[in-house]
């Protein structure tokens, strides 16, 4: 079992390189982008008294290690976990209300040149709902004056408590936690169905219950050791332009009305550290396409036996899959179907063999190259739904998905058999 120290966002970062002096218009988002593979932590920010720490992970090994697990055992790791759900337990003595602040004391980011505002982005939503229970989940939170929020909702569970709030006229209470163990941010992105509380997931990746501890202005609990807690609720029947925001794809995403969160109170952690991740980031797109992998795997195994799965670097680790089979007589179309209906924005997929390392993208290349034939191979479907945020596809998401089969056709293994120096 894990300690206490080793649960929380200071004790998982240790002691970062310190930049002194950047703003948080533009310069912290400029260094984090110009360093993706290390950890920074920026002091002395003018005109704030909290630092700011960003790019927590700097790659998959650094999600792995968080959650306890490697590489080869990712997949595997999570979906024990996931069966195996540890509820939280309550603390009466919670180290992230030690103190309190307000919203303007926030070190809060502007990344892009274009963005509608400055951005919380590392904040996890806490909400609950009478038959459904707690929910977790990451929103991007455009801050528009010193006790409110825009924050921008896609059609999920957080979507579904708040449509239900308003259709009883009641505005929805949420807790906003900034700055936790990564492992508790990786459960809050986890796509689990409704109804099941990613709090529980986050304290099997733990090895050892979450702490979590009531809030005071709302009926609700907070991961204890979350460097901040922003209390507030979700304003029922008003809505408010949000965006334009630069997203995983590094383009932006353009203004919509979304719902605004009305400020109740913030507490923090005695010398709190806040947290930022930065837009289309590397830390931001594991984040985003990381959670979704053990769930591909387990769609794609009801109808073949599958090696491996991932959304790949180059496809912003969101819209690009590649599922490793097992050698066996597998309906490619089937299993291009599942992961396609498990992950609707994944736009293009390569199945291939298990003797392709899919984290490689030389080796991926090699198998389209020698092993897939477009009219035999490709399936594709037309008008389909995907992502909002690819900016080839419709503004509703709309696009064509390609599906390419570049698995050896069984029976014909010896034509593909690969050449060996004796
Ligand atoms: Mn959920």
């Amino acid at each position: 079992m894990r300690g206490g120290a080793e649960v929380d966002l200071r004790g998982f970062i240790g002691r970062p390189r310190e930049l002194q002096g950047l703003s948080v218009e533009f310069e912290v988002a400029r260094a984090l982008s110009q360093s993706p593979g290390e950890t920074l932590l920026f002091t002395d920010i003018p005109g704030y008294a909290f630092p700011v720490v960003g790019n927590v992970i700097t790659g998959r090994e650094a999600v792995c290690r968080a959650l306890g697990t490697d590489r080869d055992g990712y997949i595997r790791h999570v979906l024990r976990c996931y069966e195996n759900p540890l509820e939280p337990v309550v603390v009466e003595r919670a180290p992230c209300q030690e103190e309190r602040c307000r919203l303007s004391d926030l070190p809060v980011l502007r990344h892009f040149e274009r963005d509608g505002g400055r951005y919380i982005t590392a904040g996890v939503v806490i909400a609950r709902d009478e038959e459904h229970g707690f929910n977790a989940s990451i929103h991007r939170l455009m801050v528009r004056d010193d006790g409110r929020l825009g924050i921008r909702v896609v059609p999920r569970h957080l979507h579904e408590y708040f449509r239900r709030a308003e259709e009883d006229g009641r505005d929805l209470e949420v807790a906003i936690a900034i700055g936790m163990h990564p492992a508790v941010f990786y459960a809050a992105a986890y796509s689990a169905p409704l109804g099941y509380s990613e709090l529980s997931l986050a304290g099997a990746l733990l090895g050892r219950p979450l702490e979590v501890a009531r809030c005071g202005k709302v009926d609700l609990l907070v991961p204890a050791r979350a460097e901040f807690v922003i209390e507030g609720r979700m304003l029922a029947n008003e809505r408010a332009p949000e965006g334009p925001f630069a997203d995983v794809t590094g383009t932006y995403d353009h203004v919509r009305d979304e719902p605004v969160i009305e400020v109740l109170r913030i507490t923090h952690r005695k010398r709190a550290l806040y947290q930022a991740l930065l837009p289309g980031s590397v830390e931001h797109r594991l984040f985003m396409g990381m959670p979704r992998e053990p769930g591909i795997y387990r769609a794609v195994s009801e109808v073949a036996e599958v090696s491996n799965v991932c959304l790949s670097d180059g496809g912003c680790n969101w819209l690009h899959g590649v599922v490793a089979l097992r050698k066996g007589r597998w309906r490619i179309e089937q299993v291009i179907e599942r992961a396609f209906a498990y992950h609707r924005s994944m736009k293009h997929l390569v199945v291939v063999d298990e003797d392709i390392d899919i984290h490689d993208p030389l080796a991926l290349e090699y198998a389209i190259a020698t092993r897939f034939q477009a009219d035999r191979d490709a399936y594709v479907y037309r008008d389909a739904v995907g992502s909002t945020l690819d900016p080839s596809g419709g503004e509703d998401g709309r696009t064509t998905k390609v599906g390419i089969d570049a698995t050896i056709p069984p029976g014909r293994e010896s034509r593909y058999e690969p050449a060996r120096i004796p």
